[in-house]
């Protein structure tokens, strides 16, 4: 693999963007926020996570429908999470059937305060877009980090690959189907 450096850059609203650059808009819905956030809560030292499903389409207006969790074989550190790709290919395919959704990203929790992707992140979003057999067009990176004094309060923030680019994301709730 290149360097990784040379081949991403992260994006942060604020600092200069192109005139021409879109920033991307996740909308989250009730489910999968709640679903984060009762994982999330079960893990406060160490790192937990899993996938996102939703349609598959734009790189630019993506909507997250359901989140899955880590899965019973998951490895969890405090730096480094890494899912139970069983489990949640089990998860992803009953959504599949179900609903007809896809897999379009991961979630994990960040127990260091690191509002952004870790270089670590980068990597493994660097291998998930050149891998040939994923052929992503965007993958999305939403990270839960957690804040406060006892580490009670969560964050969300969002990021999107697309082939050479990272970019941060606004979160939008929206209301799932059956409320
Ligand atoms: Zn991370």
């Amino acid at each position: 693999m290149r360097n990784t450096k040379a081949l991403w850059r992260i994006l942060i609203p604020k600092r200069r963007r192109a005139s021409n650059e879109v920033i991307p808009r996740i909308s989250l819905s009730s489910e999968a926020r709640e679903l984060i956030k009762r994982e999330a809560a079960l893990y406060q030292e160490v790192e937990t996570g899993g996938i996102l499903m939703g349609p598959a389409g734009s790189a630019t207006e993506i909507r997250v429908t359901y989140a899955s969790g880590p899965g019973p074989n998951a490895v969890h550190t405090p730096t480094y999470f890494l899912r139970d790709t069983e489990y949640c290919a089990r998860v992803l395919q009953e959504h599949y059937d179900k609903f007809g959704i896809d897999y379009i990203g991961e979630w994990h929790s960040h127990v260091d305060l690191l509002r952004v992707p870790s270089s670590g992140d980068l990597l493994t979003l660097a291998g998930i877009m050149h891998d040939p057999d994923y052929d992503f067009q965007s993958f999305v990176m939403l990270l839960a980090v957690k804040t406060g004094r006892r580490r009670s309060r969560l964050e969300l923030h969002g990021f999107v690959a697309t082939q050479n680019i990272v970019s941060k994301a606004v979160i939008k709730n929206y209301k799932s189907y059956n409320s």
